[in-house]
């Protein structure tokens, strides 16, 4: 395995360099230190506005606007509470907004998820390239184009730009709190049924792979899951490879122009439980958390799916059972109740519903090239139980239980997931061949996975 500085020179720089956005990535000790001679370096102007949280300032507001001092720069700071939870909404950011107003100070993200999501939608609607400042390896959105957040109830990936340079100090990132090192570790772990989703989708023509994204994230995915252990002790050159991964995810999204590189049914499950608010011991459950439990519950469903024979598939019975498009909407009707959610979930239903002639096109698809299919998931996919054991030693949750989520509301969240996104993912598939209730039925059975 290489070491995490030969990894960011040979995967992470000439990715950076296909960037259109990022200029620099910077990773290593004690660089809050280079933080005003980097946007020196990167931006015009003489004035910075610095958004932090409370918990992301004391852990390295200080050193960075002392930096930003020494290099001439006139900084003003702009702090949101951390307790209630800051949530990251489209309404929250519009506040950040007028602060960027001409003549346009340098915006500066210092945080993590929420903090980087808010600032990069504010500065990309007033038109602003923006610096990013991470102070955890909990999220791929640090080097993305998107912005996940909630507007109007309904969480969606908002088209923006991606920081035009990213700063990480491994000093500060290993001293994060353990528990948002181990959502980061979720966060990436979903990229391995992501992989799946999307092999599904390029083997019946719904959305081919691509030669750019698809080998960023999947040849090296295995190698940055590796060792969970040794992230969990704070070691650096783990928490390097892991803030790499994470980085490398977010570019991979830019070159390919959408999520599907990091995001499938996993992500779906997790954004269900982020819109609700869900919460567990008295605070929100994190992204990564949720993706972690998400990523779970769609690799014990390929565990299942993987050990039929779909060859067998009898495409006109199927057919003459398989909902109709009336039938989906009166299930979303009866699954949300929010009429804004209700709306979006129907338009998203609607773009990838095939009527009985494609949906039978489909299944001779699958009942074709099954054996093939099952030969690339098998192959590609780690078996759930493997999955656990790095999860847990990575001090990620596992279990619905972990997060507080019953059986019955995983089995209804695993249902609902299907209908918040036009992406083509596991859920889609079961569906579509007939299978959605059984694999529901015999896989969300708890506990899915027994402590060792
Ligand atoms: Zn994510």
């Amino acid at each position: 395995m290489p070491d995490w500085q030969t990894e960011l020179r040979e995967i992470v720089e000439p990715a950076v360099k296909q960037s259109a956005t990022i200029r620099q990535l910077l990773v290593e000790r004690g660089a809050i230190q280079k933080t005003g001679a980097m946007v020196r370096s990167h931006f015009d102007g003489n004035q910075a506005i610095l958004f932090a949280d409370e918990a992301g300032f004391s852990a390295a507001g200080d050193p960075a606007v002392q930096s930003l001092k020494a290099e001439g720069f006139g900084v003003t700071t702009h702090i949101i509470p951390a307790a209630p939870l800051p949530k990251a909404s489209v309404e929250l950011a519009e506040t950040f907004r007028p602060l960027l107003e001409v003549p346009g100070p340098v915006p500066i993200a210092l945080g993590s998820g929420v903090i980087n999501d808010l600032v990069k939608y504010a500065a990309y609607r007033e038109s602003l390239p923006y610096f990013s400042i991470a102070t955890a390896a909990s999220m791929d959105g640090y080097a993305s184009a998107g912005a996940p957040l909630v507007r109007e109830g309904f969480k969606i990936t908002i088209p923006t730009s991606a920081p035009r340079a990213i700063l990480a100090d491994l000093d500060i990132i290993a001293a994060a709190p353990d528990a948002m090192t181990s959502w980061g570790y979720g966060d990436l772990a979903g990229k391995v049924p992501a992989g799946g989703d999307w092999i599904l989708a390029d083997a019946l023509g719904v959305e081919p792979l691509d030669d750019l994204a698809w080998p960023l994230v999947q040849n090296h995915l295995s190698g940055w899951l590796a060792n969970p252990a040794a992230l969990a002790r704070g070691d650096f050159s783990a928490i390097a490879r892991l803030f790499a991964g994470l980085s490398v995810v977010g570019l991979a999204m830019e070159f390919h122009g959408s999520s599907r590189p990091a995001s499938g049914a996993d992500h779906q499950i997790a954004h269900l439980w982020e819109m609700e608010g869900l919460q567990f011991d008295g605070r929100h459950v994190s992204h990564g958390a949720c993706v972690a439990v998400g990523c779970m519950t769609t690799l014990a469903m390929y565990d299942w799916l993987i050990e039929q024979d779909l060859s067998t598939l009898d495409p006109a019975r199927i057919i003459s059972s398989a909902p109709t498009l009336g039938d989906k909407y009166a299930l979303i009707d009866a699954t949300f109740d929010d009429a804004r959610i209700i709306r979006r979930a129907r338009e998203e239903t609607r773009a990838k519903h095939l009527a009985p002639e494609a949906l039978g096109e489909r299944l001779e698809t699958l009942v074709s090239i099954w054996p093939d299919l099952q030969a690339r998931l098998s192959s590609h996919l780690m078996r759930a139980p493997d999955m656990a054991k790095l999860l847990r030693a990575a001090g990620a949750p596992v279990n619905a239980s972990d997060i507080g989520v019953s059986p019955g509301h995983l089995r209804e969240t695993f249902f609902a997931s299907r209908f918040i996104r036009s992406r083509y993912t596991l859920p889609d598939l079961l569906e579509e061949a007939g299978l959605l209730n059984r694999a529901v039925d015999t896989v969300i059975v708890p506990p899915m996975f027994a402590a060792e």
